[in-house]
């Protein structure tokens, strides 16, 4: 077995949405690594600028919405559900849990079975008849739940806190790195970290001996770039799935979340949700294939009468922000697996080295969901990757 004792390998993780976070987080929790997180910007500066990013602006809402494969799906939205639950008892975390309905829609349109997560304890799930004070005239009843909401402005920042606490060094590059398969991208972020280098003249020494380690190659890169991957390592089978919020002050108080089920057929659903005190999240688009980061005034207030019409304070609320995100949608699902990087010998370029690109990424309409689910398999992936790896008391 290796000498671990000598330098802690380095992992950098790329992107640093609700995904590369919290996969940061967890490596960083496991003691075994240098991590370094290495994005063109940090959701705080992403919410209002028209780069592809989705995080900052999601609705934060524990629900397997669009979001695949479901068996795989299944245990890391458990997971991330547990996880959430306890954020909601740290005041300062953003998170809350909340109870609501998904509504169901009156005869002809069929009712939906109840989803797989309905089983899930924590949720309290119980199906209720229109008559139930969260159930609005029009709706034939529906599924109660309770579930947490991540107030994203919240949650991003304390885990980016949390994550330099953690000794996560978080560099913000301001544009693109530029790649266009996992090769590539090996050379991008190894060439990155150079100059980063030179430029802070910070060699950035491991806590555990005097080598150069923080900034050294990495070995392992896990690539949480969301739709980002489309370009830097070229999967076409990712699209964005657009969506339309708008944040409202309401007229008057509303607590909890009121979201019409979906049905399949296509229509635009109206989902209103907490975020914070005063304030509600009103959405429901869903377009795939649509890159478009404009939201026509039409469309606004479309979705705002669709709203208003299930919970009557949206009517005459002050609108605060109108966002156009941008799903990370993808045919098969989730990829969260390993690629090889073979060394290619020759050159001598970065490439040539070889290493290991743990992709996490194209968590659709579910990142929050399932983000600290898939970061603990990201976690498994990187372990595997270095297997040698052992803590040294
Ligand atoms: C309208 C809307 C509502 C939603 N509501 C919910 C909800 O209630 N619950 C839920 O679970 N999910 C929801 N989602 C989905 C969820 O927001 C996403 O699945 C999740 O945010 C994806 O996170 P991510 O970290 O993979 O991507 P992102 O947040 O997009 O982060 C990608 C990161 O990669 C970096 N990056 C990308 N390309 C590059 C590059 N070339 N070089 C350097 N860095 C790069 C970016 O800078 C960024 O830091 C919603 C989405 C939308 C659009």
């Amino acid at each position: 077995m290796a000498d671990t004792t000598a330098h802690r390998p380095h992992v950098v993780v790329v992107g640093a949405g609700i995904i590369g976070l919290t996969t940061a987080l967890s490596l960083a929790a496991t003691r075994l690594y240098t991590v370094t997180v290495v994005t063109r910007d940090t959701d705080a500066t992403a919410v209002d600028d028209k780069r592809v990013y989705t995080s900052a602006g999601s609705g934060g809402f524990w629900m397997p919405f669009h979001c695949d494969p479901e068996a795989l799906v299944r245990g890391w939205a458990a997971s991330t559900l547990d996880v959430l639950t306890a954020e909601a008892h740290s005041p300062d975390s953003g998170v809350n849990i909340f109870p609501g309905v998904l509504l169901h829609p009156q005869a002809p349109a069929a009712v939906p079975p109840p989803p797989w997560w309905a089983a899930l304890p924590t949720l309290s799930f119980a199906t209720v008849d229109a008559d139930h004070p969260r159930v609005p005239p029009g709706y034939e009843g529906g599924y109660y739940f309770e579930s947490p909401i991540a107030e994203m402005d919240v949650y991003l920042p304390v885990l980016r806190a949390r994550a330099a606490a953690a000794g996560v060094r978080l560099f913000v590059l301001g544009e693109d790195l530029v790649a266009g398969d996992a090769p590539s991208l090996l050379t991008a972020v190894r060439a990155v970290l150079t100059t980063l280098s030179s430029e802070s003249g910070d060699g950035g020494t491991c806590d555990r001996c005097e080598c150069v380690a923080a900034l050294a190659p990495p070995s392992v890169i896990v690539n949480c770039t969301g739709l980002g991957a489309v370009a830097l390592v070229g999967d076409t089978t990712l699209t964005p799935a657009r969506g339309v919020t708008v944040v409202v002050e309401p007229s008057s108080p509303v607590s909890g979340f009121v979201s019409e089920t979906p049905t399949g057929d296509g229509r635009e659903l109206a989902y209103i949700l907490n975020r914070g005190p005063k304030r509600l999240t009103v959405g429901g688009t869903y377009h795939e294939g649509d890159w478009s980061r404009s939201a026509p005034a039409v469309e606004v207030k479309a979705l705002l009468d669709r709203a208003a019409a299930v919970v009557p304070a949206v009517t005459g609320a002050k609108v605060l922000r109108q966002w156009v995100g941008l799903r990370p949608a993808r045919a098969a699902g989730i990829r969260l697996e390993s690629e090889w990087v073979p060394p290619a010998g020759g050159t001598g370029d970065a490439r040539d080295q070889g290493g290991v690109v743990v992709h996490n990424y194209g968590h659709g309409g579910g990142g929050v969901t399932v983000c600290w689910g898939c970061a603990k398999e990201a976690v498994r992936l990187v372990g595997a990757a270095l297997p040698d790896v052992v803590v040294a008391e």
